[in-house]
């Protein structure tokens, strides 16, 4: 069994040298136990906040122990009632070949419904980010113009097409590259543009030139000062995520016209998928048809091996990924 420990704790931006590829033997179940041959794992931008020494909403990762996360793979042992070897099961044990653990932390799902790696993704806690922040959070309604960052990744992928599905009357995206933006169009966006070409306010007033009522953000920074100007009274802002500040060794500004807010009455609301399972019965209905209708596409960039888990990850935080990054174990 291999698997990636946290060898240090990054400052600024992590490197190859806070990961250590580590081996041991193949644990055996004790009772009530299994033992999953992973199949895949997902690296994720919050995973970099657990590298600090920091309390947050989930606990630090600990030093010289291995990193966990989503992962999905086969039961190879079992001493569990209810789980059988060869049954696929969903867990929190990534970043290792072989995860022991308690039956109970374990889901079992239909390996013959979707590809497996769907169940970190589209149809996982991503889809389920996207789906919640956009139509809960946001309660985007049927005409209005949804803007989103980080469009060309795994959560934004999925909330410019949901919103295109539900009735949104215009989609905006913003990306990181000239092949993520083309993307875009192909995805049914009606504008897309790459923040690295001119400021962002300046490209979103164009794409949207009747204003932002609906602002799904994953990056923070310029794009939420850019929101905030572009926003229509009563606009809502899901504040998913500020990937842009994740490496910042000093906390960030906030948006300078956040004064704002008052005269438009805007909400900026921030959210953790795990409050939403309320609405998971109709993200399932909905995302399980619009894939077999064909009507949601989804990307997913994989990389393979144990031993590059790390370069996904970083690959993961310099825009490397179209789609959701995976790590085929
Ligand atoms: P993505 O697949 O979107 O990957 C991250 C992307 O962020 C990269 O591909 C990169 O694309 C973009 N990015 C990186 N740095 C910057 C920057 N400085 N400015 C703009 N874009 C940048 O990851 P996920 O879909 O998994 O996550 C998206 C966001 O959602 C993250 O902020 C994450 O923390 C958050 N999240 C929050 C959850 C919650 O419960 N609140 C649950 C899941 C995710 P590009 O090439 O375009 O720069």
């Amino acid at each position: 069994n291999r698997e990636i420990h946290l060898a240090s704790r990054p400052q600024g931006w992590p490197t190859e040298d806070n990961f250590r590829l580590v081996e041991t033997d193949v644990p055996t179940p004790g009772p009530g136990q299994i033992v999953v041959r992973n199949q895949y794992m997902s690296v994720d931008p919050y995973m970099r906040g657990r590298m600090n020494p920091v309390k947050s909403y989930v606990a630090p990762f600990a030093l010289d122990a291995a990193l966990d996360g989503g992962a999905i793979g086969e039961v190879v042992a079992s001493e569990a009632d209810g789980i059988a070897v060869g049954a696929t099961v969903l867990h929190q044990l990534g970043w290792r070949e072989y995860a022991l653990l308690d039956a109970t932390a374990a889901r079992t799902v239909d390996p013959s419904l979707a590809p497996v790696s769907a169940y970190l993704g589209v149809l996982g806690m991503t889809g389920l980010t996207a789906y919640a922040g956009l139509l809960e959070v946001a309660a985007m309604k049927p005409g209005e113009t949804v803007f989103v960052s980080a469009a060309a990744g795994a959560v934004g992928s999925l909330v410019g097409q949901i919103a295109k599905l539900k009735g949104a009357g215009r989609v905006v995206g913003s990306a990181g590259s000239p092949a993520k933006v083309e993307r875009l169009r192909t995805l049914g966006f009606d504008a897309a543009f790459d923040y690295h070409d001119r400021p962002v306010r300046n490209s979103l007033r164009v794409a949207a030139p009747d204003g932002v009522d609906v602002y799904f953000d994953n990056v923070g920074g310029d794009h939420l000062e850019a929101a905030i100007s572009a926003m229509n009274p009563h606009g809502r802002a899901a504040i998913c995520g500020m990937i842009a500040h994740y490496n910042a060794t000093e906390p960030q500004p906030g948006p300078r016209n956040l004064a704002l807010v008052i005269g438009k009455r805007l909400t900026l609301r921030g959210f953790l998928v795990n409050d939403h399972n309320d609405v998971r019965a109709a993200f399932v209905r909905d995302v399980a048809g619009w894939l077999r209708d064909g009507t949601l596409a989804y990307d997913e960039t994989i990389v393979d091996g144990i031993e590059n888990a790390p370069a996904a990850f970083l690959g993961l935080l310099r825009g490397e990924n179209l789609g959701k990054m995976l790590v085929r174990v």
